[in-house]
């Protein structure tokens, strides 16, 4: 008979661990609290205008691809993914901008602008980065932490490896060792915001991030990010997955340290195995009854987001834009030190009509705008100052170059940290799960396979290896493994 399992939460990591199971013949249910399935990639419409309320950038799409090829699937049946180039513009406010492009060569002329002494040091930059990214991919991205301790004391060379990835510098210090620009060492410690962590405080390991873009591409599914979760769930329910949305998991019931199943406002049910694809720390908190677990890890940063439909093209703008603050240093300390919104923020702009025309009316701008802000806590309460900070955030686009923005604007949409929180039950809205911010921070993760409870496992952001599409496909690949060893 087959083993029964039941997923809670239908973020990527939940869709794709379902379907991975399933193919493994697992007999399995998703069970999701809100109305849509998607988690933090989600998506709203309004007025002709669409915006994903969540992750805009896909990059190693290979990750996703391997799910469906797992599952004997072609991912082209499901999805159309189309590369961006340049993968981003970056503007500084002396009126500098740059783009950054896969083509080695065409970014080199666009470092030249900033620097000419550091276009070789570029090259070695991205040397190095793809020298740690090829030893993460067989290590730290390959095996869950249960199982990296074999892998290190394998008669393999791994554990050299492994100190040639470690480092006890920061990001910062060293981007610093490599550039001379100022704005160059602020785009490059910009990468430490791909999981939520500071670049003053990550260790320099985290370098390998600029190779994941540079080296394989920046992507976007057409039809907006949304259509990943979409395609997972049609993958999913094509091999016999059950998904039920509106349903709010309140228990994991554990009988002798075993998880036995998980109990609803409505229903209790049995299962041989549990995944949750809920944040770890809410996982015991609310689902297991136990307060402290990991909760001395920092979470990873929140973000504010602020949806616009405008009445007005801005055409300096590419699908993907970076506004940097003047100071970098002050912005991060504002966040993780002084947990408070930077008073200088840097913006992110996606205009995804660039690529997709259907995402906005003709002549308009559908501007999903996103700045780093701090995990909650009670030195800020977002719902009375949102306005406020909505207010700067548009105001500094104006002094970029945004033009009668205010007064274009027709449709628009706020996400605060506490919404965050609210909506997908993250711990402290952190969007990334826990924060890097520390040397050994990667291996303190919540691993997939729970250490105190039997048959009760962890997929997504919050787990090993990490926040981001494609960490999270990861989880799911090696969630999936250990389950398959060991049932
Ligand atoms: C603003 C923003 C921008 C981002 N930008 C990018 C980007 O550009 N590129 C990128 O790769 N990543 C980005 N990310 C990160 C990426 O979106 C996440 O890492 C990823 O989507 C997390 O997936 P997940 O599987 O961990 O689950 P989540 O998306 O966290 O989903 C978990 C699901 O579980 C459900 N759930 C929780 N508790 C329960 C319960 N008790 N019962 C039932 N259901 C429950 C929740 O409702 C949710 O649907 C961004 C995230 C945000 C928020």
């Amino acid at each position: 008979m087959k083993k029964k399992v039941i997923v809670i939460g239908a973020g990527i990591g939940g869709l794709a661990v379902a379907s991975l199971l399933a193919k493994d013949g697992f007999l399995v249910t998703v069970l999701e609290k809100n109305e849509t399935i998607g988690g933090k990639v989600n998506f709203i419409e309004a007025n002709g205008y669409k915006f994903d309320t969540g992750a805009s950038l896909l990059t190693l799409p290979q990750t996703l691809n391997e799910v469906f090829s797992y599952c004997s699937k072609q991912m082209s049946d499901y999805l159309q993914l189309v590369q961006l180039e340049p993968i981003c513009r970056y503007f500084w406010s002396d009126g500098t901008s740059i783009d950054i492009y896969q083509d080695t060569e065409k970014t080199k002329a666009e470092v030249e602008k900033l620097s000419k002494t550091d276009v070789v040091a570029f090259e070695k930059y991205l040397k190095d980065a793809k020298i740690k990214y090829e030893i993460a991919e067989k290590t730290f991205l390959a095996k869950s932490l249960n199982e990296l301790p074999e892998l290190f004391f394998s008669p393999r060379k791994y554990l050299i490896d492994f100190f040639k990835l470690s480092s006890l510098k920061t990001l910062d210090k060293h981007n610093r060792s490599y550039f001379k620009s100022a704005k160059l060492i602020q785009l490059f410690n910009r990468f430490a915001t791909y999981n939520g962590s500071s670049p003053y405080k990550v260790p320099a390991t985290f370098s390998l991030i600029p190779y994941v873009e540079f080296g394989f591409g920046a992507w976007y599914p057409i039809g907006g990010i949304y259509q990943i979760p979409k395609a997972l769930a049609n993958l999913a329910t094509e091999l016999g997955v059950k998904i039920l949305t509106k349903t709010t998991v309140r228990q994991i019931i554990v009988e002798n340290q075993k998880a036995i199943g998980i109990r609803t406002d409505d229903e209790t049910i049995r299962a041989d195995l549990v995944v949750s694809n809920a944040d770890g720390v809410e996982t015991y908190r609310r689902l297991l009854g136990i307060e402290n677990k990991f909760t001395n890890r920092e979470p990873s940063c929140s973000g504010f987001v602020i949806m616009l439909g405008v009445r007005k093209k801005f055409d300096q703008i590419a699908h993907h834009n970076i506004f940097f603050s003047d100071d970098y240093k002050a912005e991060f300390d504002s966040i993780f030190k002084d947990k408070l919104p930077a008073k200088d923020p840097t913006i992110y702009v996606c205009a995804s009509s660039r690529t997709d025309h259907t995402q906005a009316p003709e002549n308009c701008e559908n501007l999903f705008i996103l700045v780093n802000a701090p995990y909650l806590t009670e030195n800020f309460n977002w719902e009375e100052h949102k306005k406020r900070y909505r207010d700067l955030i548009i105001q500094k686009l104006e002094g970029f170059g945004f033009e009668g923005l205010s007064k274009a604007i027709e449709f628009e949409e706020i996400i605060t940290p506490a919404d965050f929180a609210e909506k997908t039950f993250s711990n402290k809205g952190s969007i990334y799960g826990i924060s890097s911010n520390g040397i050994f921070s990667a291996f303190l993760r919540i691993p997939n396979k729970c250490r105190e409870i039997k048959n009760l496992y962890f997929v997504g952001g919050a787990a090993h290896p990490g926040g981001g599409i494609p960490l999270v496909l990861l989880s799911a690949k090696m969630t999936a493994r250990l389950i398959a060893k060991s049932n």
